[in-house]
């Protein structure tokens, strides 16, 4: 080999990536995760057992290339046909696919629109090369933009996360109408704030281009926009068996919308892009919904016994509709919380961006886990009073 560096065979593009940071999942004996959203409560007996019964001589075989009966009984659940359905190897495969299908990619710029301090005279990206979404929101979205050579155009949502006005916006060149994708997670990550099917109306109303609608945690809120993927031909809505229905490992997540616009991300997926015990997995979920209708119930409970608690514990706590929850400390800075819960065994999940930092996101857990959450942040708040009581001037933090 002549060349020098193989850094130098890898594309730009990839090597100035910023990767898309997955939340740890350490092996910590004992320890209580609460810092990427999974489930509680595991899958239901009834999927076990189909996952089990599939569990042989079978796995020589290739799966079903289209997934057909997972989506026939996805088309039963959702009152559509098979072909308004792809299923990906989760959501974030199909979030990928969406990218290739339908942006161009350019040079790859990134314009971040205010929408408090509107930034007049920037020149305009080129839509067709556009992938535009709220900030904060899913993270992967402008890792996947990147990877594709896109545009990012980042717009802020409003400091208590819900959608700016996009009427000054667009006069203002702060929103594209025209974007070739528009991602919106909704309910929203990380802040867990639900919007109305009002509102994500008038954004699917507004735009040209394709919307994604990101429903990852929809089963915690109180409503859906499903019948938005219904009406418009250019709205697709993203759903996953990750969060609700405890299926993490197995990776099984779909879009409904539009045949034309699915059929157009079916060219190009991978021939076996969903595995085998996913689909089993998913099928037999379908089949057991009240067991996971329980489930949901019981998050949202413990969802909001803890929000309030932790209002009694000094955090400002956002109102959440989905099975995590947004709180900003009012004693010591959110990092330290991080630090000092981890001592104890406890992870919750901290972003360290500019909008995040001051803010810890916590998976609503199993009541004895909350209730462990809340004891150790008693504990902690009681060393901190002892510390400010017995020297004034030390700072927290
Ligand atoms: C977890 C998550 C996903 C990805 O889910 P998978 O189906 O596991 O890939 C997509 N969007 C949002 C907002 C998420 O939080």
């Amino acid at each position: 080999m002549k060349t020098s560096s193989p850094n130098r065979l890898v594309r730009p593009i990839v090597r100035k990536l910023r990767a898309y940071i997955p939340g740890e999942q350490p092996r910590i004996k004992g320890l209580i995760k609460l810092n990427t959203n999974e489930n509680p409560h595991p899958p239901s007996p009834r999927v076990l057992a189909a996952i089990k019964a599939a569990t042989d001589g079978r796995l020589r075989l290739y799966p079903n290339p289209t997934a057909q009966p997972l989506r026939e009984a996805l088309a039963r659940f959702h009152r559509c046909n098979a072909d308004n359905i792809i299923v990906g190897n989760g959501s974030d495969d199909l979030l990928a696919l969406a990218t290739r299908a339908f942006v161009e990619p350019s040079g790859a710029r990134h314009l971040k629109s205010v929408s408090r301090r509107l930034e007049f005279g920037q020149s305009p990206l080129d839509s067709k090369c556009t992938v535009q979404f709220f900030e904060p929101s899913y993270s992967l979205y402008s890792v996947l933009a990147s990877i594709h050579g896109a545009n990012l155009r980042e717009v802020r949502l409003t400091e208590d996360f819900d959608f700016p006005d996009l009427d000054v916006l667009q006069k203002h060149r702060a929103w594209d109408s025209r974007a070739a994708l528009t991602f919106v997670t909704t309910p929203n990550a990380p802040s867990g704030r639900g919007y109305s099917k009002r509102q994500l109306e008038a954004i699917c109303h507004r735009q040209s281009g394709v919307v994604v609608l990101d429903e990852a945690y929809v089963d915690f809120a109180a409503e859906n926009a499903m019948d938005l993927a219904m009406r418009f031909p250019n709205v697709l809505v993203s759903r996953t068996f990750s969060k609700a229905y405890s299926l993490c490992f197995l990776r099984v997540g779909y879009f409904v919308g539009n045949p034309v616009l699915i059929r157009a991300m079916d060219k190009i997926r991978d021939s076996y892009n969903v595995n085998g015990l996913g689909q089993v997995a998913a099928l037999a979920t379908l089949e057991d919904l009240d067991y996971y209708r329980k489930n949901f119930h019981a998050i949202i409970a413990t969802r909001e016994r803890l929000a309030g608690e932790l209002e009694k514990l000094g955090f400002a706590v956002s109102p959440s509709q989905t099975n995590f929850l947004l709180a900003r400390p009012r004693v010591g800075t959110a990092e330290r919380w991080l630090e000092r819960l981890r001592e104890q065994k406890i992870l919750v999940r901290w972003f360290n961006t500019p909008k995040m930092r001051d803010y810890l996101r916590v998976t609503i857990g199993s009541d004895s886990e909350i209730d462990a959450l809340i004891r150790a942040v008693k504990g902690i708040r009681k060393t901190w009073k002892r510390a400010e009581r017995d020297e004034p001037k030390n700072e927290i933090c």
